[in-house]
């Protein structure tokens, strides 16, 4: 394993660190562009008329931060459980070689796309709402930061992806960083609060004008990635 000559306290603070500047740099790049530097150029694709208070902006970082740092701590679990040898997770390509390298990136969209689609429904269900998913849906219009500013309680539903995947498919370490890597950038783009017209073209692929409109109704679109399940369970809803 990397880092192997690392403590894990070590491997603790790099992990979160390496989180939260993951997001900071994704998340920043956006909001920079889209709400600072070309704000008039793309002012036409902005969903809402409104632009967001600073105080909102604010509470959607720390909100963010509070969740990477239980994305960080999840990592004592994840050694505790490499050591014990009870992970599929590999280190050498060549052992299910470079095919299944690339497929089971997209086996692990597929398999959160379902987690993430599910889970989130449950916490819309009025008895955990306002526990659990209150917090994200405060944010009625929201920018690149709301993309994980979850409460605590949401932080760790949505954690329970990486045990699923770890114990049930052999996935290899650089897949997993990258897969957590492309769920930090989409998971930001269907925060941006700005059309992307391109990515509306496409057949069954999440948009920020979907999400947009679920933080804004709270009763349709309910997928990450794709709209598989929005469209299976007639949840789907384009205004
Ligand atoms: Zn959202
Ligand atoms: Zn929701």
């Amino acid at each position: 394993m990397p880092f192997k000559d690392l403590s894990h306290t070590e491997i603790w603070i790099i992990g979160t660190t390496m989180f939260i500047l993951r997001y900071i740099l994704i998340a920043g790049l956006f909001f920079y562009i889209l709400y600072v530097w070309k704000k008039t150029k793309f002012s036409k694709l902005k969903l809402q008329k409104e632009y967001p208070r600073s105080s909102q902006i604010r509470r959607e970082v720390l909100y963010s931060l509070l969740t990477f740092v239980i994305y960080g701590s999840g990592i004592w679990l994840v050694l505790f459980w490499i050591e014990d040898g009870q992970t599929k997770l590999y280190t050498e390509i060549d052992e299910y070689g470079i095919i299944y390298f690339f497929a089971s990136i997209i086996f692990m969209l597929l398999i959160h796309d379902t987690y993430f689609y599910w889970t989130h429904r449950l916490i819309h269900h009025s008895k955990l709402f306002k526990y659990v998913h209150k917090v994200h849906h405060s944010f009625k219009s929201p920018t690149p930061w709301a993309s994980f500013a979850f409460h605590p309680l949401e932080a760790i539903i949505s954690l329970g992806i990486i045990p699923i995947i770890i114990f049930l498919i052999p996935v290899h370490i650089l897949a997993l960083f990258l897969f957590v890597t492309f769920l930090t950038l989409y998971n930001v783009i269907i925060h941006l609060g700005f059309s992307i017209p391109g990515l509306n073209q496409l057949k069954y692929s999440n948009t920020p004008d979907a999400h947009d409109y679920h933080h804004l109704n709270s009763k349709s679109n309910y997928g990450l990635y794709f709209t598989f399940w929005d469209k299976i369970m007639g949840t789907h809803h384009i205004e």
